[in-house]
This record gives C-alpha cells, structure tokens and sequence, in this order.
C-alpha cells in the first residue's frame, strides 16, 4: 500500500483530496502548520473514511520536522498543497510569500532528495499566466504574473523544471488550478478562510447565512455580456479527483506533466449569485463597487490537455458548486469551530 505525504492536509484543498486518497486506499500522512486551518477537520476527514491519515504539526520550513517525518514514515510521494494564497497580502509582505512558498518548497524538496522521495505533485496557480492578452488559457500560454503570489508560484515552478533536468529520475506534475470553489457533498468539510474572506463564494456564503450583510461586487463595466468578471470555477471534488489522476499518470515514462485543472466553462459574478441564491432559497443582497486593483474581465482554462493526458474532466457545474457550499455553511455556521 501506498504513503503520500500530503503538505498543507488540513487545508481546503488538501483535506478533500485526503479523503479521496484514504478512499482509494492510499495511506496519508499530513504535514501541516495550521497557520490557515483547523485540526478539527482532521476528525471529519475520519467521519468520512473510517480511515486516519497521520497528523504532523509543522513547517515545511522547518528541516529537523521533515528528517523526523521522512525517518518515521516511508513516503512513496509528496502532494505539496502547504502555501500561502492571499494576492493583496502577498503584495503587501512579499518577504513573507517569498519565504513560506519559496524557501518552504527548497526545504522540502532537498529533504525529498536526501530520502529519494522522487514523486511529487505541485499546487501550481492560474495566476502564473498573469494578464497574457488571451482569455482562454493553454498550458503554452505565455507565464507573466501580475503579483507576487503569481511570482512565488511561478519560481517554485522553474524550481521544478530545473530539478527535473537534473534529476531525470525524479516524477512531477504541475497543476494549474483555476478557481477552486464547493465542498464535500456530506456537508461536513469545506472552504473555512479565517477573517474575511477575499474570494467570491465563501463570501456569498456568509452573505447568504447572515454573518456579512451584503456581498461587494466589484464592478460591473467589464466588456462581459453583464459587465461583472468571469472565472472558470471548479469544484474542490474535480479538483481533488485531478490529483489522483495525476499521481495515477506519473511513471518512468511520463515523468514531467503541467496540467491546468479547470472547467472551460467561466461563469459571471451574477451569474454566480443567481446559483447560489437558488440552491440556498435566500437572498443575496449586494453592491456594486468599483473594479478590484488587479482584477482581470475574465480568464478560463483550456481543459483540454488534462482529458487527454490524464483522461481527467471536470464534472460538476455551478449549481452543484453552489448547492455544496451551501450545505457545508448551514451545517457549520462557524466553520470547523
Ligand atoms: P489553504 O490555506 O486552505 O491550505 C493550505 C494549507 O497549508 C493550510 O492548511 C496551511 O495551514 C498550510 N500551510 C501554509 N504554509 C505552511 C507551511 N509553511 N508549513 C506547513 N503548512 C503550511 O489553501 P487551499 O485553498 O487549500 O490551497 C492549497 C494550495 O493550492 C496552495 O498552495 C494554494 O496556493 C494553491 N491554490 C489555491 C487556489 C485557491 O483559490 N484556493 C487556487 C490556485 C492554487
Ligand atoms: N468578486 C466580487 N466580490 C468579492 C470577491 C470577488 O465581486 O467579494 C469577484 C472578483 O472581482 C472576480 C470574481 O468575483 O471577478 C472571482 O474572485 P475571486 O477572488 O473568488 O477569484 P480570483 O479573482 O482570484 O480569480
């Protein structure tokens, strides 16, 4: 049997690609520093599977963590979700993204190559394709990104290719997401972003349970058929499946993969209310304010080189995106509190 070492477990991604790894049969071990997230969800994770992944509290940066680790589980492979994410913090304290997602990524992956750990799997970000002067992004779009969150997974990214050449043994797949969004079906596992949340649905799921009064949407003069931004969402489910998919693909002969995970289909920010308010039966009152500094018309993803490399595409549509996060905010009000 299997052992993956999935860094940053416990966050959104991570915990909803945990239960489909303990599903599938693969033993997992987390290593998570809880900065973004919460160890309760490591009991739903149990709930969900009748299975327990490992639980480690700590750093990727830390390099004594991840001998001991490396000591006390055999990994076979690494899922590296563990990362920071906020764009306008990332701009704000650019040392810090620097250092966690960069230096954290060094860390782990000379830790990798002290214990031959040569598979690996990278959370990699729409955002390193920046604003390319195309809406519809392949994976040969060009790689501009326009802050310095894009930039710290565009490094990790080079990072990688660098180490592939001079490692040929080692097996890695970049993922692109596109924008994550949705919950486990259970209504016991979700999207639960400490403070105020800067993306659109976990926002409109507050609006919609009553803890914000109303939802910002920032602008609505972009030359889109309603004047609001489109983003290609994808259900944290698709996604999760994606990785799987991934790992399954990876061997001696196909040994470097970079994949956008999307859906090819962007949908509105209204178009995106109108959802949500169907599958909650609330009303989502909002505002239009002025467009968001760094905020694109719209962008979505070419899927077309993940069905044919990985056999992987996305299944599920908005309404269900809508009606699973619904599901997961009215049954934890607070989150994994
Ligand atoms: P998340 O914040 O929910 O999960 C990340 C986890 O990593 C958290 O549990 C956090 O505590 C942990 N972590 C952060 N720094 C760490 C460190 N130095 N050591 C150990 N643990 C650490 O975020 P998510 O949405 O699940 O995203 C997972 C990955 O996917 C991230 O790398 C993110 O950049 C990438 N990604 C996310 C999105 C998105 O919109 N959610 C889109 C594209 C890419
Ligand atoms: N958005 C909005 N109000 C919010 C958050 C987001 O109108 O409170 C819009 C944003 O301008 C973009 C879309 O919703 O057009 C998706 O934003 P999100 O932050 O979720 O993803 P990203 O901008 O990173 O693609």
């Amino acid at each position: 049997m299997k052992t993956i070492l999935v860094t940053g477990g416990t966050g959104y991604i991570g915990s909803h690609t945990v239960v489909q790894l303990l599903n599938a049969g693969i033993n997992v071990v987390i290593l998570d520093n809880l900065c973004n997230s919460n160890k309760a969800v490591i009991q739903r994770i149990e709930n969900l599977t009748n299975k327990s992944p490992y639980f480690v509290e700590g750093d990727i940066r830390d390099r004594t963590t991840l001998r001991h680790l490396f000591e006390q589980y055999s990994c076979d492979a690494v899922i590296h979700f563990a990362g920071l994410k906020a764009v306008g913090e990332s701009e704000e304290n650019p040392l810090k993204y620097f250092d966690n997602n960069v230096s954290g990524s060094v860390t782990l992956f000379e830790e990798m190559l002290r214990v031959n750990v040569n598979t690996l799997i990278f959370s990699s970000s729409a955002t390193v394709y920046g604003n390319p002067g195309v809406v519809c992004y392949s994976e040969s779009t060009p790689l501009q990104p326009i802050n310095v969150y894009g930039q710290t997974k565009l490094m990790v990214e080079d990072i990688l290719r660098s180490l592939k050449k001079s490692k040929p043994d080692f097996q890695i797949a970049l993922l692109r997401y596109f924008n994550p969004v949705g919950a486990h079906e259970s209504g016991q596992m979700g999207e639960d972003p400490f403070g105020t949340p800067n993306n659109l649905m976990p926002f409109i799921s507050q609006v919609a349970i009553g803890t914000r009064p109303q939802l910002m949407v920032y602008g609505n003069n972009y030359p889109t058929p309603d004047g609001t931004g489109l983003r290609d969402y994808i259900h944290v489910e698709d996604l999760a499946a994606g990785h799987l998919a991934a790992l399954n693909h990876l061997g001696p002969d196909n040994s470097f993969i970079t994949v956008n995970l999307g859906t090819g289909r962007p949908y509105s920010v209204l178009e995106v209310i109108k959802s949500f308010e169907k599958a909650s039966g609330k009303t989502i009152p909002y505002e239009v304010v002025g467009p968001r500094s760094g905020d694109l018309a719209e962008y979505y993803a070419d899927p077309s080189f993940a069905k044919t490399v990985l056999g992987w595409e996305a299944k599920l549509g908005i309404d269900r995106m809508c009606a699973d996060s619904w599901r997961w905010q009215k049954n934890n009000p607070k989150g994994y509190l």
